[in-house]
């Protein structure tokens, strides 16, 4: 057995380090899986930040990832009863050990929720094993589902990544209706993907605001009508520009995928009276904001949702359409760039300033 490299966030705030730890010991229903392309998101800019609960440092970080897998023991199979064989090419479900048997997961029906569930790359640390996608393999442990991509080029489904199940999530929580007008506020990955999905459902009008440029230039790749950059237009200005474009009365629904508190009250006053407002950007605890529970809430009649993470059916779906040639067109317009293992910082640097649409990490690559 090898030595597999791996990049870590040793403590919060600390440099990122390049590490080699031994090729685990694979128990029965477990795998190896050699990892293709894994990606640096928003939540890895938290997790250095130290800005997340739950979690064990060190960390190997990257919670979506995909490759092949190399080594299965005992059988694993798909959903679908199918058998998963040595180098088939698979993503898999980050969440781990939902219990399935407490009151979340039985009578909320709210497994996002439930608090026995672990999340490989936030919540398994290197003390638990080769758990993050930063590395040359991750050790699947018995248990974690994984999903077959056929011989889909793992840059098309990375495009979406983790962005594309969260996406899929806030919108199904939002109740895209066909026709709606839809305003996505924030054009980072959860926003893109949100955009794209929407027009799967049927949205009649498309909106987005956000920043920079590039993301913006994306945001009407992936099916925005119109958008607007966040940074040179003030609240009454944003306000201005979506009434204009839908009568005057705002967006049926809003999607806040931005991150700031500030963007939830916006995306409440961004929205029609009675219209469904679905809050998914605050992700980390960023701080308190006000708003006037009766102008902003109960006169208007907003049904305001929270979102949370993403369970099995959303990655389901999502590999479901990074399968078919025509609905994965919209990540085939995503821009991503791709950094070798070792160059994880600047990766991480770079989404941390925006200076990317989307970051994939090669393990497969030397710098
Ligand atoms: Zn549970
Ligand atoms: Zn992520």
């Amino acid at each position: 057995m090898g030595a597999l490299r791996v990049a870590l966030i040793p403590a919060p705030g600390a440099p990122i380090e390049i590490r080699e730890v031994k090729e685990p010991a694979l128990e029965t229903g477990a795998a190896l899986l050699r990892v293709e392309l894994s990606e640096v998101c928003g939540t890895d800019v938290s997790l250095h930040d130290g800005r997340l609960e739950g979690v064990p440092y060190p960390l190997v970080p990257g919670h979506v990832s995909v490759g092949r897998l190399e080594k299965i023991r005992g059988d694993l199979a798909d959903v679908d009863g199918r058998p998963l064989r040595e180098g088939d090419r698979v993503t898999f479900l980050d969440v781990h050990r939902t219990c399935h048997a407490c009151w979340y997961c039985l009578v909320a029906k709210a497994t996002t929720r439930c608090p026995r569930r672990r999340v490989y790359g936030i919540t398994y640390g290197l003390a638990d094993g080769l758990c993050g996608g930063w590395a040359e393999a991750i050790h699947l442990k018995p248990g974690t589902l994984c999903l077959p991509l056929g011989d889909t080029a793992p840059e098309l489904f990375m495009a979406g990544g983790c962005s594309l199940p969260t996406a899929l999530h806030a919108v199904e929580r939002a109740g895209v209706l066909p026709g709606d007008t839809v305003l996505v506020l924030g054009s980072g990955p959860v926003g893109l993907s949100a955009i794209a999905v929407s027009s799967m459902r049927g949205a009649g009008k498309i909106l987005c605001i956000g920043a920079p440029d590039a993301r913006l230039e994306a945001a009407r790749a992936m099916g925005a009508a119109a958008t607007l950059d966040h940074t040179r237009s003030d609240e009454r200005a944003r306000l201005d520009w979506v009434r204009e474009r839908t009568a005057g009365r705002g967006a049926d629904v809003t999607i806040e995928a931005a991150g700031r508190p500030e963007a939830v009250v916006q995306a409440m006053r961004f929205t029609r009276d009675a219209g469904r407002v679905v809050i998914v950007g605050q992700y980390t605890d960023h701080g308190d904001v006000s708003f006037n529970p009766h102008a902003d809430l109960n006169r208007r009649q907003l049904d305001v949702l929270g979102c949370w993470g993403s369970d099995f059916s959303h990655f389901h779906r999502a590999t479901g359409i990074v399968r078919d040639p025509d609905r994965s067109r919209p990540w085939s317009r995503l821009p991503a760039r791709r950094y070798p293992l070792a160059e994880a910082a600047r990766a991480l640097d770079d989404v941390r300033r925006l200076a990317v649409v989307k970051a994939l990490l090669d393990p497969r690559v030397s710098a």
